[in-house]
């Protein structure tokens, strides 16, 4: 991956709006459909801002990330008046990467217009599916004609936008999977997350599954639609640099990349995760996860906060690294281990099961690694006396 800089040195933001029109069958997230809350949530929103990046004064910020929730739904002047509240403390980075994540039934002109003067340079869209018969399965309320339309409005005023697809939706097959990834790639995006459709607990569609009104392709089926999305994707110039994340050289999302390489962010917003790296500890912590809490509080939002132990962050340099195309140096994993020979036997297995590779003196995950890399990462976990 292009973007090596030294991780110590950057500091992300991310903001939760926790507002949708609607909760989709699917969705565990946290969030609210009450939009008559948003006034009061957003002066909530600027106070604990203002409170926490007081501690920041100087810090430059490498990247914000609007997320939810639907962040497009909110007025643009709402976001600017947070802006106002924000460059009190803090100042962006030169090349800041600023995103929101937007649904396409908010996406008017205007609005895209009025996000751009905003300064913000990249729109991650929600889009799930360009097929009408999908998005009907999906319960989203945009249709395929808007999905398409705000694709390309967005593309020609920021030029870097990603869409969100889903895959393994009711009734889905394989041909229409790939009419879907075939559309995407016609609008040109330089970046496209793929998402399995996963049954949550305590959602509507675990409820309607459990009750066998819908039934979802099956695990085998799903793994081939990924297949499907890596090999076309990577075909089109995309690298398959997460997961769930295929991107255009240069257009990784920032934000993302440095929560998954263990860069320092601050979470604002109920139900928000911080990380913090500073003079070797590492502290995460999370605000509450109900808005009317963190309404009355937000001076007092965070409910969790937890100094990481070396053996923990050790765990989550394995995880997270294998997350990633950039993998795990072989050095650092044997760092990690106190028997060498038994750590070389399983990535020896793993490689042998074809889900490891290892180059250059880096292990990284194959294509089908990537559909289990937790698991694989499970197994390459230092084994701890109790
Ligand atoms: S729009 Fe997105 S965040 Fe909102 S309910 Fe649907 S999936 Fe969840």
């Amino acid at each position: 991956m292009a973007d090596q800089e030294d991780s110590m040195t950057k500091l992300h933001c991310y903001v939760h709006i926790p507002f949708c029109r609607e909760r989709c069958s699917y969705c565990d997230f946290f969030l609210v459909t009450k939009q008559e809350l948003q006034y009061r949530f957003f002066r909530a929103l600027y106070e604990e801002t203002a409170e926490r990046f007081s501690a920041y004064g100087g810090s430059a910020i490498h990247s914000v990330h609007f997320g939810g929730g639907t962040p497009s739904l909110v007025p643009v002047s709402y976001l600017e008046d947070w802006f106002e509240t924000f460059s009190r403390h803090v100042s962006l980075n030169n090349d800041v990467e600023i995103t929101i994540e937007a649904n396409p039934e908010d996406l008017s002109t205007e609005k895209i217009q009025g996000l751009a003067a905003l300064g913000v340079t990249r729109i991650s869209i929600g889009v799930q599916s360009f097929l009408p018969e999908k998005l009907r399965t999906l319960g989203r309320l945009h249709t395929a004609e808007e999905a398409l339309r705000v694709t390309s409005e967005a593309m020609a005023m920021f030029g870097n936008v990603s869409v969100d697809l889903i895959c393994g939706a009711e009734g889905e097959t394989l041909e229409a999977w790939e009419r879907d990834l075939h559309i995407a790639l016609s609008c040109g995006v330089p970046h496209i997350s793929v998402y399995m459709l996963a049954l949550e607990k305590r959602t509507r569609l675990e409820r309607l599954v459990k009750r066998g009104i819908v039934t979802l392709p099956n695990e085998h089926a799903q793994a081939v639609m990924y297949a499907k999305a890596c090999e076309l994707l990577e075909a089109q110039g995309f690298e398959h640099y997460e997961v769930s994340n295929f991107s255009k050289p240069g257009f990784f999302s920032r934000y993302n990349l440095g929560c998954w390489r263990r860069e320092s962010y601050l979470g604002f917003g109920p139900s928000a995760h911080s990380f913090l790296v500073s003079g070797g500890h590492e502290v995460r912590s999370a605000n509450v996860s109900s808005l009317v809490r963190y309404m009355a509080s937000p001076h007092n939002a965070q409910e969790y906060c937890e100094m990481l132990s070396e053996e923990e962050q050790i765990d989550e340099k394995i995880f997270l690294s294998l997350r990633l195309s950039s993998g795990l140096e072989l050095d650092d994993l044997l760092h990690f281990h106190e028997s060498n020979s038994a750590v070389l036997e399983t990535v020896r297995r793993l490689k042998g099961q074809g889900l490891l590779k290892m180059r250059d003196g880096v292990i990284t995950v194959t294509r089908k690694g990537f559909l289990f890399a937790d698991k694989v990462a499970e197994e390459l976990l230092p084994v701890r006396k109790q």
